[in-house]
């Protein structure tokens, strides 16, 4: 396939969908997730087994997410290199597609995953995800937060993308992710996911003299932001003291305005050359932030990188336990999580153990003695990979969930002794008796 072909392939993929319906005589808003979708991007085989770095951009309608998102692309697809961005560059992608704005609510991942690697030479597949329509006027506050944690979960990197200024309902939101991952580090040895990288996006900042565009000023400005004032009122001042916490790394960003080019809308299509430069000089500066090797952050759980085919438990977990009460507890999502992380787990221990195992059995004649010698072996090789495998740890669970993998290992190994040199010389021996038996007696 020509590239141009390709490219015109690639296309936003809806994972999740905030479907309205009627329960009770009320309105309850539920997510739905496009398994299909989901899979064909978390199985691709540039992400299924590598580690991933999932860029999302979240925040309400209209207010320019995909517009920077065809940015993102254009960067990625150039592999980062200096220039990449043309004046008869068209910005295309997440926008306009036939023509048409894409308006949805819900989650998004551009189909095309970017592989690149790491500073530590490690292959990671970048994904971009596009989070929109959430706080709007159809949603309630607790849609918002709820859906608004779960891009933070699917994400390693959130944009909180705000128009102007940030707000009250902004800062609440924030701080329902925060006591999200707090819950979290109560409930285990480590962190599940260390500081949850949250970068402010403010668009169309309108007082460059006091805070400059960019990071230095918008962190600044977050900062200033935080700050507890004593006529604030009292819940005001608690959501700012969980903030200053330092749970989350918070930082800033602030962009100039577009031009009127942009910000009218009359154009159908929207080339480079019809952007302020400011703007554009802005964006290149947040691309390079974002993207760069030392900032490449992927998705982690207990210290361990989540790889793709990992993510796709993850997420339908993630939506089963948002959706099961109308509000869950934060207790009860992290555990329901954790006890998923547990299972996934098992099986992949299990399943190295079976392998290596049957790779020994398969090469040569095995002694009960030596097939002893592997299991012990192969069975440390399980321990280790549960130990290391990315989830969230319950201190009180871990016992019982080694025992339960260790069960399980001694039950295999039980089958795998009939294999062995002296389990096939006594059944060849059986049959022998069972011939003298029938035929010479
Ligand atoms: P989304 O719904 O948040 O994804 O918003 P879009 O990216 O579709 O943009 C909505 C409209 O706002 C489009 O007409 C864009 O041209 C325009 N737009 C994009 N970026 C900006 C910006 O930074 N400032 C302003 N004022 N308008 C923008
Ligand atoms: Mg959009």
């Amino acid at each position: 396939m020509a590239l141009s072909d390709q490219q015109n392939h690639d296309q936003p993929l809806k994972i999740i969908e905030i479907a309205e319906e009627e329960k009770d005589g009320k309105t309850v808003h539920e997510l739905k997730l496009n398994e299909e979708n989901l899979k064909k991007i978390m199985l691709h085989p540039d992400v299924a087994n590598n580690a991933v770095m999932i860029v999302a951009i979240a925040g309400a309608l209209r207010k320019g997410k995909s517009f920077l998102l065809d940015f993102f692309i254009k960067y990625l697809e150039a592999q980062m290199s200096a220039n990449w961005l043309g004046d008869d560059d068209e910005i295309k992608g997440f926008q306009w597609r036939n023509g048409t704005a894409i308006v949805t609510y819900g989650i998004q991942i551009w189909s095309k995953p970017f592989i690149f690697e790491n500073k530590d030479g490690k292959k990671v597949a970048v994904l971009l995800m596009d989070t929109q329509g959430i706080f709007d006027c159809r949603s309630t506050k607790q849609d918002g937060a709820n859906i608004f944690t779960l891009s933070c979960l699917i994400s390693s990197v959130q944009i909180y993308n705000l128009m102007h200024q940030l707000q009250a309902d902004d800062l609440e939101n924030l701080e329902f992710f925060t006591e999200f991952v707090k819950t979290v580090k109560r409930c285990s040895d480590i962190t599940a996911d260390g500081r949850s990288r949250i970068m402010l996006l403010i668009r169309d900042w309108g007082c460059p003299e006091e805070f400059s565009y960019g990071d230095e000023g918008g962190s600044r400005y977050v900062d200033m932001q935080l700050e507890i004032e004593e006529n604030q009122p009292e819940q005001q001042k608690k959501i700012r003291r969980t903030l200053k916490e330092g749970v989350l790394d918070l930082t800033g960003y602030l962009l100039p305005y577009p031009g009127k080019a942009v910000a009218t809308e009359k154009l159908y299509r929207c080339l480079v050359k019809d952007v302020d430069k400011d703007f554009l000089h802005f964006v290149k500066i947040l691309v390079s932030n974002i993207f760069s090797k030392k900032n490449m952050a992927t998705k982690q759980m207990n210290g361990a990188d989540v790889r793709g085919k990992e993510m796709v438990d993850y997420i339908e977990k993630f939506v089963s336990v948002l959706n099961d009460g109308k509000c869950p507890s934060l207790e009860t999502t992290v555990e329901v999580i954790a006890e998923k992380g547990r299972q996934l787990g098992i099986t992949e221990a299990l399943a190295l153990y079976n392998s290596q195992m049957q790779q020994c059995l398969d090469k040569s004649e095995v002694s009960m003695k030596k097939l002893e010698e592997y299991h012990q072996k192969f069975k440390k090789h399980a321990f280790d990979s549960m130990e290391k495998y990315p989830r969230i740890i319950v201190a009180e669970h871990e016992v019982e969930c080694f025992i339960n993998l260790g069960n399980k290992i001694d039950d295999a190994y039980k089958s795998y002794q009939s294999q062995t040199t002296e389990a096939k010389e006594k059944i060849r021996k059986e049959k022998r008796i069972e011939f003298v038996k029938t035929y010479i007696v």
